[in-house]
Formats: C-alpha cells, structure tokens, sequence
C-alpha cells in the first residue's frame, strides 16, 4: 500500500528531473509497480492561465491596461547564455539546441562548460563543509528528453506523459546549466523532504554563492510551471544568483518581470436589445463574472431588457431602475 503512494508523488516530482533519477532509481521501482497505481493520479497541472498569455495580449487595445503592463519585458532566450529563461512558457530557440558540455568526473553528468567550472567549486566548498552532494542528473538532450516522454506516453498516455515530464525543447535540463543533487544515502530522494536533508540545506544556503539558484521554489507553480523541486538548481553565475538574493526574487520570472501577465477580459459585443424571461431566480450583479457584487436577485419568470452589451456568457441587462449582469443561461 506504502508503495501505491509513493510512487505517483515520486513520479510527479521528477517532472524535469529524469535521466540519471530514471535509469538508477525510478525506473526500477517503476518496474514493480503495476501502470494502474500511478495513472489515475491527477496531479493538478500547472498551467497558470495568465501566463498562457502571449505577450502581444498585454497591449489589448480594447483594455485599460496600466502603461507598463504594455512595455512587458523581454527575458533572455539565448541558451547559450547562463542568464536564458526556458520554461514551457519559453521554449528553447532552437528547440534541438546543444551546448558545449564539460563531464563532472566521477558521475557521467555532463554540464554547460562554465556550470561544470562552478559545480566543481561549489562540490569542494560542501566537501570542506562536511556535505557530499551526488550529482544525479545535468545535461540531457532533446533526443534523451523525448524518449522519457515517449516512454511515459506509451504507459499513461500523453496528457499524463506531460504532467510529469517536460515537452522536448522546454527542459531546462536541455540548456546544460541544470543540475538535480541528492544525498548519496538517498535520503528523501525526488520529494519534498529532500531540503531538510544535508545536501538539501547546504545547497538552500550556499548555492546562490556558485552562482546556483533553486529554480522552483515552494508556493511558485504557477509562475514557474514546475511544481516545488528542492533539488533542481540553476547555474545563472554568480553575480546575478547574489543580485536574485539582494532582490528577494523568488524566481527568475519574478527577476525577469514577466511572473505574470495580464488576463484580457473578453471584449464586450454589441448584440441586440431585445426583452428576456428569467428561468430561475438569478443574480443581477455589477459586473459580468460571479465574484462581482450582487445588486439584486430578479425572480423566476421576471421580464428584464437586454441592453446588447455581452461578455462571455454574461448579457447586461435593465429590471427596473437598476442596470447589472446576469448569466444568459438562465434567460430565454
Ligand atoms: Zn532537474
């Protein structure tokens, strides 16, 4: 029973966390675990609407939108670069990229050659400290990254597949400036409980100095799209992790300014005024979504008049001296 549990969490928290985690520890525990156990676990997707959101949408004509929501900034894209933004909201450019690697001696990971300088420092420095970090997993390729998902599409399906693995070309695994440590006990591996862990509280602590920065921090889904990995660092050097620290940007979109974007309300359509019957008791609210406030409930089978403004499934509507909102459903 212990196991059924388990396995799913584990699942999930290895979104972007594969390769090296997959072939030593997941998926032989995998193996022994029947596809059923972990296949109806809906874990939520994140997918934050807001940040679905083209960019171009921040300057919607039709909406007040503040001046500086219009200038929405541009974060770094070349992932060439240590300072790259890669998310499923910014895939890679190309989507095969392949960058320079240096091997870290000792474990087959493969890093962006500057990455690999500073994990090499920052690994002595935890050394000194008393803290062996084992390096589990680091660069892998668009050609590695599709293959996990194409496994994991064959065994759960491919909505499944991408709620626990990242898309080819959206990994930032891909740019070689990821690394994913662990204990080598293996203590709280891929879960939660691995920053309460030595390794785990070195890296929360020391990291940003290596110029490392935790990339999905707890409480940030649906900014950075990943759910909470106290185990995945991101090289972005040295003087940019002090300045995330300085800042207190608890990600690189935060860092960046695009940790959201503006939802555009659905232009308001002229239809024509004619009258309606209500079906129901309805609301008659402020404005057109249900968390607006309530200027009155019309009673079943009362005659409103439509004034021809529509939002969505909202109609404005006229009772009396009062002008509101209502659900078209509930009209006919
Ligand atoms: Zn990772």
């Amino acid at each position: 029973m212990r196991k059924h549990v388990k396995i799913p969490a584990l699942l999930a928290a290895s979104a972007l966390t594969l390769s090296l985690w997959f072939t030593s520890w997941v998926a032989p525990a995998l193996a022994a675990v029947p596809v059923t156990a972990a296949a109806p676990v809906a874990a939520p997707l994140l997918v934050p609407s807001a940040l679905t959101i083209a960019p171009q949408f921040a300057v919607a004509p039709a909406l007040a939108v503040a001046p500086q929501l219009a200038k929405k900034p541009v974060p770094p894209r070349n992932p060439a670069k240590a300072d790259v933004l890669v998310s499923k909201f910014y895939p890679l450019v190309p989507k095969t990229f392949v960058p320079k690697t240096s091997t870290i001696s000792g474990t087959g990971v493969r890093l962006q050659t500057t990455t690999a300088t500073a994990y090499r420092k920052l690994a002595a420095a935890a050394k000194k400290d008393g803290v062996s970090i084992k390096l589990t997993s680091g660069y892998r390729s668009y050609a590695s990254q599709k293959q996990i998902v194409d496994q994991y599409t064959a065994w759960y399906g491919s909505a499944y597949a991408l709620r626990i693995a990242a898309k080819p070309g959206t990994s930032e695994h891909q740019t070689g400036l990821s690394i994913d440590v662990g204990n080598y006990n293996r203590a709280c591996a891929l879960q939660d409980c691995f920053a309460n862990t030595p390794v785990g509280k070195w890296m929360a602590k020391n990291a940003p100095k290596y110029g490392f920065v935790l990339r999905y921090p707890k409480g940030q889904e649906s900014v950075t799209g990943v759910k909470y990995e106290p185990w995945h660092f991101r090289y972005v050097g040295p003087a940019q992790a002090n300045a995330m620290v300085k800042k207190k940007s608890k990600t690189l979109e935060h860092y960046y300014g695009v940790a959201s974007a503006p939802k555009p309300a659905p232009k308001p359509t002229t239809v024509t005024a004619t009258t309606k019957t209500t079906t129901a008791n309805v609301n008659l609210r402020q404005g057109a979504t249900t968390g607006s406030a309530i200027l009155m409930t019309v009673k079943k089978g009362t005659k409103v008049t439509l004034t021809g403004k529509k939002s969505g499934v909202w109609v404005q509507v006229k009772y009396g001296a009062k002008t509101g909102w209502m659900s078209s459903a509930y009209l006919r």
